[in-house]
């Protein structure tokens, strides 16, 4: 086991990662920027190392400053948490070349999952079902429009290189083809630098599901259920629940044998999410993400492990300490993302916290980097906690969230507390019964009164 890891990150998900490094006995060094030296995670890792500016660029995305950060303090690893460098396969290469740890998968693995053409390529290789659509990249609008036809409209065209919901139109009709297949490609030249799309079959009323699995990185993996993730704003997920209200045992089973076999048979290694769209009981692949997920503890609730010490046992060498038969489901869970946002346009709300009250009680968790007179500074993302609730059954999980909810007290800035008390209002998020549109849709006529 390692005696020192460095978190390559900040907020709610450096606190996860240090508090799982501490229970197993690890040292925990965190990075800073400048705006973030009075943050909780600079206060609650063992060592700190200020890295840049407030800029992420030149801070948490640097590369110099944070392998520097490690031969500093002798840290022997890398955990990096999810978004700033979790998918970067050149920073995996890098973190090797000096004869560190990267806690994840090989650089080998981030870089074929994160070109979605070579992704989709791969997952049907390996049996796992995909949206039907253009076999690989599409380089011309007359082809696009050739494909359009074949598959039938309405279609989606989406960079391969795409992610956090950006690169991505739908065309309609035919008629909507020529500006869908350019705006594609200029989002993806101008946010990722890859101006390559390709065209799938756009789903009418899909739900988002997504299978977690874990590889140990010689041929065994196992998976741990779905997540639904369907109510989403902007492609962007805002609740998640475990298990799926839609997906039967049977169904788990059979679609979770096939994402563990697909990983096995890679050798992948780590924590990884496999994403589908779900529609008419069958299940299309999108994308696999090769990190831990935001979303990550309603499995964890339901299943009764820790993924982080997973990821932390796998990387040092250490065998997984679960296989599939010793994972069971237990009850229900339920997690809301909590930004500093104002609605009912959800435009960011950085700023100082006058008073900051988690809730408690049973079967909850509050995973947040807040404190009373911490300063939200404007320079990352304004996810400010997430709240996880886990109950016996659907029903009970929901009556606590509404109860975790009233508990908790955020002031001196804006949230999105109001939106979850009215979904929970909602009869559809009442019955589970949502698709991936559900949200964009109800928004329209809610929170503006
Ligand atoms: P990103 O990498 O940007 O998250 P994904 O490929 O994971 O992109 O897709 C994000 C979301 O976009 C999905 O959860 C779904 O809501 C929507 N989406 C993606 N592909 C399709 C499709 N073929 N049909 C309908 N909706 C889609």
């Amino acid at each position: 086991m390692f005696n020192k890891i460095l978190v390559a990150n900040r907020g709610e998900i450096a606190l996860r990662v240090i508090r799982a490094a501490r229970e197993m006995g690890v040292g925990s060094v965190a990075v800073h920027s400048t705006a973030d030296s009075d943050a909780m995670h600079v206060r609650m890792a063992d060592e700190s190392v200020c890295i840049g500016p407030p800029s992420a660029t030149d801070s948490y995305l640097s590369v110099p400053a944070i392998i520097s950060a490690c031969e500093i303090t002798g840290a022997e690893a890398i955990h990096p948490g999810y978004g700033f460098l979790s998918e970067n396969a050149n920073f995996v290469q890098i973190v090797q070349d000096h004869g560190l740890t990267f806690i994840g998968p090989t650089a080998e693995h981030i870089r074929v999952m994160g070109d979605k053409i070579t992704a989709k390529d791969t997952m049907k290789a390996l049996g796992v079902p995909c949206v039907p659509g253009s076999d690989g990249g599409v380089p011309t609008l007359a082809e696009a429009k050739r494909i359009g036809d074949e598959i039938g409209y309405p279609v989606i065209i989406k960079a391969t290189a795409g992610g956090g919901g950006r690169g991505m139109k739908v065309a309609e009709t035919a008629k909507d083809m020529e500006s869908a297949f350019l705006t594609a490609r200029a989002e993806g030249k101008s946010n990722f630098g890859n101006d390559e799309v390709y065209i799938e079959k756009y789903l009418q009323s899909p739900r988002h599901i997504e299978i977690q699995v874990f590889g140990d990185g010689k041929g065994r993996a196992v998976h741990l259920g779905e997540r639904d993730c369907s109510l989403q704003r902007r492609h962007q997920k805002v609740f998640e629940e475990a298990p799926g209200p839609s997906i039967t045992p049977e169904l788990r089973a059979k679609i979770g044998k096939v994402c563990a076999d697909a990983v096995a048979k890679i050798d992948y290694a780590g924590a990884g999410t496999i994403e589908f769209l779900f529609e008419n009981n069958e299940f299309y692949f999108i994308e696999m993400n090769t990190r831990l997920q935001v979303e990550h503890p309603v499995t964890e609730a339901i299943f009764g492990v820790d993924l982080v010490r997973e990821q932390i046992r796998v990387a040092s060498g250490l065998p997984m300490s679960f296989q599939q038969d010793d994972l069971h489901i237990n009850g229900h869970a339920i997690e809301v993302r909590i930004n500093a946002e104002k609605l009912p346009n959800f435009a960011p709300s950085p700023g100082r916290i006058s008073q900051y009250h988690a809730p408690g009680g049973l079967g909850v968790r509050m995973d947040s980097a807040l404190y009373d007179g911490y300063s939200i500074p404007p320079y990352y993302d304004s996810l400010i906690g997430k709240l996880i609730v886990h109950g016996r059954d659907r029903p009970e999980a929901l009556a606590r969230l509404n109860r975790a909810l009233g508990e908790l007290i955020v002031d001196g800035v804006h949230t999105t507390v109001p939106l979850f008390h009215e979904l929970l209002q909602d009869p559809d998020v009442n019955s589970g019964e949502y698709n991936i549109h559900w949200l964009e849709k109800w928004l329209l006529t809610h929170l503006n009164g």
